[in-house]
């Protein structure tokens, strides 16, 4: 499991961006599609468009994601000051760690993982199925490596993908 010393890190960081893209604007723009360069666009995203301009540039040219978040997790709130863009990480991230509504789904997940939810005759199954599989010695080293080297992003509807660790 993620620590808690990574998540009040994560914290730090997070409120550390949202704190710099911040613009205090009451500006707003509540429709619902407008079609920017032929893509078919949310009110809201029009609007981080027009703001942050350089953040959409740099993500097309690098080919990452970026995407527009409400700061106050109300998604029809779609005031200037209540919008910022987070890379995709951060914004699951920030969903994870700061949104009440993902408090229950966190809480199912890290049941999940350490199997507190799980009947003792789930468990017992798990372990027989385990005892057949035979794998090779050089696939248990590769299993070791890959864990080593890699660390779960929880998405919010509780499942997950694997990025590799940050080079120390
Ligand atoms: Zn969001």
């Amino acid at each position: 499991m993620v620590s808690e010393e990574i998540i009040q890190a994560e914290k730090k960081h997070l409120i550390n961006v949202l704190g710099k893209k911040l613009i205090d604007s009451e500006e707003r723009d509540d429709r619902k599609l407008v079609i920017i360069n032929g893509k078919h666009l949310r009110g809201y995203n029009a609007l981080a468009r027009k703001y942050w301009p350089e953040e959409f540039e740099r993500a097309d040219k690098e080919h990452y994601r970026i995407e527009v978040h409400h700061i106050d997790f109300d998604r029809s709130n779609n005031r200037l000051n209540n919008l910022v863009v987070l890379t995709t990480k951060e914004h699951v991230n920030i969903h994870l760690l700061f949104d009440p509504k993902s408090e229950e789904k966190r809480k199912k997940i890290s049941e999940v993982n350490t199997g507190s939810k799980r009947t003792e005759e789930q468990r017992k199954n798990i372990s027989e199925s385990h005892k057949n599989i035979k794998f090779s010695e050089e696939h248990k080293k590769n299993i070791s490596i890959a864990k080593k080297n890699v660390h779960r992003v929880y998405h919010l509807d509780g499942t997950y993908h694997y990025e590799r660790n940050e080079e120390q």
